[in-house]
């Protein structure tokens, strides 16, 4: 087991996806800081464990972690929740980020003046310890999944925000008009009856990736479905749930939340990081109103002033992209020297900035960023050749 760190240069919250990409990133750019990450639960916990025979559509595109590892899960098979949790799993030992697990941060507190740009991480590790640790940056990739968008009912054993896709043979309600409703449709439809609540007139952008399949399912089986457009829940009584158009639906099994969740948290709050919209409010390069604070993956979702909604962030749609714009930051203020280092003489402070080895030289760099794409070409030639000696071996 390792020891719990006092400081780290650079802190990466949750081991989600895009926690790992930008802990990888943070340790690629900056091969003198120390990175960390810190995990509530186990390593990519949250939604694929909630959600473990869920299949995922997109995640494997822009999250290459290295890219010579996509050749585990093709780019064109959607894996299911659980496959993706093995893979992450296998992701981060790989690239032996030291990650604690079990470690729950549940707020950030500045050092104080004479330190500025330095955070104080307060933790939490079940059963009862708490602990605190110091560091330079810190990148905010909690995800949203721990906080659902409340529903009426919320609390009622059968209104459920976690999607079973063995469901068979029940009277369901589903709530939501996105992607998620038409994905779990998609699952559920052949073999449930659902009533479809929709507070628009119709579903609104459903993913291209999951649209074919919907509608073909929806032609098929859409004798079991009932769209029940303009309007909302507003109680669950029993087993009958209202609307506010005055109709009900009685004989219910289970409903589905499927309408979203924020990006605001406990966390969020308690550390004072500034609120607009629903989502946190963050700079170009999304930092925080908290300096050296940074929101990346989909707690880094956004409200958009021209498209006067939030611009959500996912795994697929671009955050290795925003990810550069958060390096440019944080190199950039390093350059500034904004962050005083004065934890006191820690292993975990690997080095000092001008402690660091010197750069190798562009073209060495270059070449050591093939040798694994050259290992991973010998590997290919030496199956084929196998393949080849088989074949001639075993003609009469
Ligand atoms: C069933 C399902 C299918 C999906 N399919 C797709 C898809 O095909 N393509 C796609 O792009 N997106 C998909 N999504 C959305 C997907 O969840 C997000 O794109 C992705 O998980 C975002 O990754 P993230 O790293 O930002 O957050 P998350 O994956 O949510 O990871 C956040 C991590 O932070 C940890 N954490 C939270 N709070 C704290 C704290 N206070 N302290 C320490 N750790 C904390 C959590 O335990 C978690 O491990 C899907 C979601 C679900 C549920």
């Amino acid at each position: 087991m390792i020891e719990k760190p006092t400081y780290v240069d650079l802190a990466v919250i949750g081991s989600g996806p895009n926690g790992l990409y930008a802990a990888k990133q943070l340790q690629l750019e900056f091969p003198h800081l120390s990175v960390a990450i810190f995990e509530q639960g186990p390593i990519a916990a949250s939604n694929m464990a909630l959600y473990p025979n869920v299949r995922w559509h997109s995640t494997m595109v822009s999250l290459t972690i290295p890219s010579s590892l996509n050749s585990v899960i093709p780019s064109n098979y959607a894996p299911l929740s659980s496959e993706l949790a093995n893979y992450y799993q296998w992701v981060a030992l790989e690239s032996q980020i030291p990650i604690f697990t079990n470690s729950k941060v549940t707020e950030l507190v500045q050092s104080g003046p004479e330190l500025e740009g330095n955070w104080n991480l307060v933790l939490e590790s079940p059963p009862s310890s708490s602990w605190t640790l110091a560091a330079g940056t810190v990148i905010i990739a909690t995800g949203i999944y721990d906080n659902p968008v409340p529903l009426p009912g919320f609390g009622m054993e059968m209104v459920r925000r976690y999607l079973d896709i063995g469901i068979t043979g029940k009277r369901l309600v589903l709530c939501g008009g996105g992607t998620s409703a038409a994905d779990a449709i998609t699952h559920l439809l052949p073999s449930n009856e659902i009533f479809w609540i929709l507070r628009g007139d119709k579903p609104h952008k459903v993913w291209v990736e999951v649209r074919p399949k919907f509608e073909s399912v929806v032609s098929q089986y859409g004798g079991n479905l009932t769209m029940i457009t303009g309007t909302q829940m507003t109680s669950v009584v029993r087993d009958t749930v209202l609307l506010d158009n005055g109709q009900s639906i009685s004989g219910v099994d289970e409903v589905l939340a499927l309408i979203g969740f924020a990006s605001l948290s406990g966390l969020v709050s308690k550390s004072g990081i500034r609120t607009s919209n629903g989502g946190l409010w963050l700079s170009e390069d999304f930092e925080t109103n908290l300096p050296g604070v940074f929101a990346f993956g989909s707690i880094s979702s956004r409200w958009d002033d021209e498209k006067q909604k939030i611009d959500q962030s996912f795994v697929e749609n671009g955050n290795p992209d925003k990810f550069e714009a958060i390096l440019a930051e944080i190199k950039s203020q390093y350059a500034r020297d904004v962050f005083v280092h004065g934890f006191g003489t820690d292993d975990w402070r690997i080095l000092n900035p001008e402690d660091a080895p010197a750069p190798l030289p562009p073209s060495v760099n270059a070449l050591l960023g093939l040798l694994p794409k050259v290992a991973m070409a010998a590997y290919r030639l030496r199956n084929l050749l196998a393949k080849f000696l088989r074949r001639i071996s075993f003609r009469p």
